[in-house]
């Protein structure tokens, strides 16, 4: 399994950078609308400040023990931390401390959870609605209808603030069929903003990772989380 260097990430990181500038001009958007994530799950935090060296801004993070441990390494300054990865309800009081956004809100439960944990530490936390617009069975998020309900009872809340929506669409066979989820995504995102709902304000619509963040772009995306692209094949040890 290759692992790269940090002048190799560095030059990724480039290369992603103007792709995904073209992309957004492309699209006919401007380009800084939307913002490179590096997605750091199982990457050396000397790679990842290499990354943030050549100006990301924004890291992602999966899992609260991983974050925890790698906190302290990262070069934080002027950088935003999300965490996108499923979070447990008892893994909540961890990461909120650390992070600026969850970007992985499924739940009114997990939402409780943030309430209460940002109350004790007098914080409000920006959160995305993870929406499973596939509608896949044993996949994390909100099915697309269960979307509404869950922003007005969250929207109640003091220490959450809803700010968009983020998706993993299913693995597809080609363009098309992966663009029609992004479509859907993004009409669901509109559709939500026109309402103008108290509370819920959508400007965030995370999508797009390394394989597809082009497509992502072309339909709207201001996130793309990207992982591989940046620092290779993760290579997932077993424990
Ligand atoms: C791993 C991960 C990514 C990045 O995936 P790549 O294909 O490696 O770019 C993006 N979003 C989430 C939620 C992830 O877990």
């Amino acid at each position: 399994m290759q692992v790269l260097n940090e002048q190799e990430v560095a030059q990724n990181v480039q290369t992603i950078l103007e792709q995904v500038n073209q992309a957004a001009i492309n699209a006919g958007r401007n380009p800084q609308e939307v913002r490179v994530m590096a997605v750091t799950k199982t990457v050396d935090p000397l790679l990842v400040n290499a990354a943030i060296a050549q100006g990301i801004t924004l890291l992602g993070e999966n899992k609260a023990q991983e974050l925890c441990a790698k906190y302290d390494s990262y070069h934080k300054d002027g950088v935003d931390i999300h965490f996108i990865g499923h979070l447990q309800t008892n893994k909540v009081r961890q990461v909120v401390d650390k992070v600026s956004m969850i970007e992985s809100v499924d739940s009114i439960k997990l939402a409780k959870e943030i309430e209460k944990q940002c109350a004790a530490i007098d914080k409000v936390m920006e959160v995305l609605i993870e929406v499973n617009i596939g509608k896949e069975e044993n996949k994390t998020g909100a099915m697309p209808e269960e979307v509404l309900p869950l922003l007005k009872e969250i929207s109640k809340f003091q220490h959450v603030r809803v700010k968009g929506l983020m998706t993993i669409p299913p693995v597809c066979e080609n363009k098309e069929e992966l663009s029609q989820y992004f479509s859907r995504m993004s009409e669901l995102f509109i559709d939500i903003k026109q309402k103008k709902y108290d509370n819920i304000s959508m400007e965030i619509l995370s999508m797009g990772m390394s394989g597809d963040y082009k497509i992502a772009i072309g339909h709207g995306s201001t996130i793309v989380r990207i992982g591989t692209a940046m620092f290779g094949q993760r290579n997932y040890k077993r424990s």
